[in-house]
């Protein structure tokens, strides 16, 4: 059976047991070379239970252990490099409901590791064996890291901009964001109010993913209280999401979009480019091309794209959920350097009008009943077609079909028996005939 997941190995508290924590843990230390490991975890009920696994098992193959204890997901990949640590575990099952945790493991490069490295971990698993009693690994405590994470943040941000002192809201999502996101925007100059702003491992406050349906307190608080914006990070806080000074939610793709536009419109190197996946939204590709940047796609999954940011520079990496990689700070989705670059752009202008720069898109998604096997079968009929039909298409992840001002992807989901049509135009009854199109192409219904 195999374990890792498209980031990391995640489970339910009887699936994810201690004891798998364990035997996985003693596998990654010695896949990370029995070196110097960095362990963090976020404030889940079960996470200071796996936690004690998790230190215990990489101890017991010789690893020193490094314990920031509880830290947001872009803490601790950013402590890394800082810490010359080989790799982190981050037990966090991110933007999961409570019950679900997780082990995302991250390698000395600050590389996530993807599904296929995992299958290499789980190779080790017949053949660990504990050093001796008098070679174990220490382990330490360290508990700046939250700290000096916020402090080189500051020191990416000018905060001369930020004078202007504008009114945020953050919905922190009883998550560990509560630890950096309102002291960074204090220090930052920013008038602060704060949601959901203790951590809690049960999300009493909102559900852990800021979907617009889960984000409603913080977009009516915007709107009461007058703020220039509203910020919401996931349960990690590696993913962020906004809502501007007239209440809209700025979903994730547009979060990216937006950061495209701050980070190339400061002078681009020439040559340079920027690396998405290929669920992302056209808008993405359409702002770095107005300023001569070639857009790269990847597969669906942080690993991925810190993989393609690794094998070949990047400006900027980010995914369609509001992951954004800043990669002179790490390799990490870092949802609080994100939010600390907005807070720079909206003291230029209003968060509404940097988003009138993105050209706006609508979107259809369906999804088709279907086994493994007829996943296949459907997914192969969509590559048929674009080969006959000459169309510009990916086959990196499923088959993504690009047309002009508009594209449809049809992919298998990874853990459930569906293929999934994701269909995005610049017409919502466009998004709409592509989807329908799309859908017959892949049951066999239409020859292309
Ligand atoms: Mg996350």
């Amino acid at each position: 059976m195999a374990y890792f997941g498209t980031n990391g190995v995640r489970g339910k508290f009887n699936e994810l047991t201690p004891d798998l924590a364990l035997k996985l843990s003693q596998a990654i230390g010695i896949y990370l070379g029995r070196g110097r490991i960095i362990v963090a975890r976020d404030c889940r009920l079960t996470g200071e239970t796996l936690r004690c696994a998790v230190v215990a098992a990489l101890a017991s193959v010789g690893c020193k252990v490094i314990d920031i204890g509880i830290a947001s997901s872009p803490t601790a990949e950013f402590m890394i490099k800082k810490l010359k640590a080989d790799g982190c575990i981050i037990i966090s099952a991110s933007h999961n409901p409570p019950e679900w945790n997780a082990l995302k493991v991250v390698d000395g490069k600050g590389v996530a590791i993807s599904k296929e490295r995992g299958l290499e971990i789980e190779k080790l698993l017949g053949s660990v064996a504990a050093v001796q009693w008098d070679r174990i690994g220490k382990i330490e405590r360290y508990d700046t890291a939250n700290a000096e994470h916020i402090e080189a943040i500051k020191a990416l941000i000018d905060s001369k901009k930020i004078k202007k002192k504008p009114k945020v809201i953050l919905d922190c999502g009883n998550g560990t964001a509560a630890l950096i996101a309102p002291k960074l925007f204090r220090d930052l100059g920013c008038e602060v109010i704060t949601l959901n702003g203790q951590m809690d491992g049960t999300f009493p406050g909102r559900p852990s993913e800021p979907t617009e349906a889960n984000v409603k307190e913080l977009i009516a608080a915007v709107k009461t209280k007058g703020a220039d914006a509203g910020v919401a990070w996931d349960g990690d806080g590696d993913r962020v999401i906004f809502v501007d000074e007239k209440g809209n939610y700025v979903i994730g793709d547009r979060v990216y979009a937006l950061c495209v536009i701050w980070k190339l419109g400061k002078g681009t190197k020439a040559g340079s480019e920027i690396v998405t996946t290929v669920a992302t939204s056209k808008a993405v590709e359409d702002v770095a091309r107005r300023y001569g940047v070639k857009t790269r796609y990847t597969a669906i999954g942080a690993p991925y794209l810190c993989e393609e940011m690794m094998r070949k520079p990047a400006a900027l990496g980010g995914e369609e959920v509001g992951g954004v990689i800043w990669p002179e700070f790490s390799l990490a989705k870092d949802g609080f350097l994100t939010a600390a670059k907005m807070a720079e752009a909206i003291c230029e202008k209003p968060l509404g009008r940097w988003l009138g720069e993105v050209p706006a898109y609508y979107n259809v998604k369906r999804k088709i009943d279907a086994d493994d096997k007829q996943k296949k079968v459907l997914i192969g009929r969509v590559l048929e077609h674009a080969k006959k039909s000459r169309l510009d298409y990916f086959d990196i992840d499923g088959v993504r079909v690009n047309l002009k001002d508009a594209w449809v992807i049809v992919r298998p989901s990874g853990t459930e028996p569906y293929v999934r049509i994701f269909a995005e135009a610049r017409e919502g009854t466009e998004a709409k005939r592509l989807a329908d199109e799309y859908e017959k192409i892949a049951k066999g219904e239409k020859k292309g």
